[in-house]
């Protein structure tokens, strides 16, 4: 299986099934994620019945095509579909498109040194030729000027389309980097985002940070209780509150984990950090759930936090940790709460 995919992804028509599965998403309102459109590259090249069976079933039945069903499909029907591949796949057709720039350059490089070396003899059989010689020389003369010409003019367009399709795979690449670092169930960046947020805001040695981690207390109980798909929609909400904390000054926010969030605060202390997270905890805590299908009353939820505001030239790891050792704090100190490291002793209480 996976080297049929690999050898349909690679082939030339790979371009026109591109385009058609673009305007195959479009015309069924399907959002373009890398998901996707992975998906109806397979669906109109028709490779592979059981992705073309999936999504035919989706469109009569006349429910949406939401990023959910996209991502269950290819959860069940490309289990080796890989991003490498896709940028294995834009690093060739760049790759493509740099020889035959590269050929261009060369083809006009040639003829403009035939053209140099033709002037050069041009210039020296006219001394003491006959009218008939010169009107033959000035006849190859503009023949060679109008290769030039002719040499240019297709340099210059290859060189615009080239410029064109770089544009088209740096953006395909930068969605794709986008939806390889966003988490798709909460929409906040993932772990690998996280990590490499926190390694840039730590690469001051000097620069203040601020690390909030979040944890959602007793949520093993909820899934229990309510299923996993409840629970879901639960880190969802989580999700957009702890979000919302980063939409204002340098922060960053995180799906860490399961059900585990964390905020980058950069250049503020653990005053502010605390401040913010004790919102996000107070907010959360004073909602009750309902389930809205059944209008069930699912309880209230709580959020333990830790924060740690970095010491000087402490590793992104160390300042992890201590903001974790905190969060274990919360947790022990009886949960629905925030701890700032260096502060276990007394917690703040709710
Ligand atoms: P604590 O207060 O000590 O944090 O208790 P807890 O039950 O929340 O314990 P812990 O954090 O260790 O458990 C995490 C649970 O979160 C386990 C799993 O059932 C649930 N979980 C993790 N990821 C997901 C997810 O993506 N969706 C759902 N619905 N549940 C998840
Ligand atoms: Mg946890
Ligand atoms: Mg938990």
């Amino acid at each position: 299986m996976p080297s049929d995919i690999d050898i349909y992804i690679r082939s030339p028509k790979a371009y026109d099934w591109a385009r058609q599965a673009i305007e195959a998403m479009e015309a069924h309102k399907v959002w373009p994620t890398a998901v996707n459109f992975e998906l109806w590259v397979h669906y109109v090249a028709a490779k592979d019945s059981r992705v073309t069976a999936a999504i035919d079933t989706v469109l009569q039945s006349g429910a949406p095509f939401t990023d959910q069903v996209g991502e269950a499909i290819a959860e069940q029907h490309l289990p080796h579909a890989k991003l490498s591949g896709e940028i294995l796949d834009a690093g060739k057709s760049l790759t493509e498109e740099l020889d035959s720039v590269s050929r261009a350059i060369e083809s006009a490089r040639e003829t403009t040194e035939s053209y140099g070396q033709q002037l050069a003899t041009a210039s020296e059989s006219l001394q003491g030729e006959d009218a008939e010689a010169v009107r033959a020389m000035v006849e190859n003369l503009s023949a060679a000027t109008r290769k030039v010409r002719e040499e240019n003019a297709a340099l210059e367009s290859q060189l615009a389309e080239t410029n064109d399709e770089l544009g088209r795979l740096r953006e395909h690449l930068e969605q794709v980097r986008r939806d390889a670092m966003t988490d798709a169930l909460s929409n906040l960046a993932n772990r690998k985002a996280f990590d490499e947020a926190l390694e840039q805001a730590c690469a001051d040695p000097n620069g203040k940070v601020t690390l909030a981690v979040v944890d959602i207390d007793h949520f093993k109980i909820f899934n229990d209780t309510w299923g996993h798909q409840t629970g879901d929609q639960v880190i969802r909400y989580v999700a957009s509150v702890v979000g919302r904390i980063a939409e204002t000054g340098h922060r960053f926010a995180a799906r860490y984990g399961g059900e585990e969030f964390a905020v980058i605060f950069r250049g503020e202390a653990s005053e502010v950090a605390l401040q913010a997270l004790e919102g996000a905890r107070e907010e959360i805590s004073s909602r009750i759930l309902k389930r809205r299908s059944t209008n069930e009353d699912l309880g209230a939820i709580t959020i333990s936090s830790g924060i740690a505001e970095r010491r000087a030239a402490e590793s992104p790891s160390a300042l992890l940790e201590r903001a974790d050792t905190a969060l274990y704090a919360s947790k022990r100190g009886g949960r629905n709460r925030t701890t700032v490291a260096g502060a276990e002793e007394a917690p703040k209480a709710a």
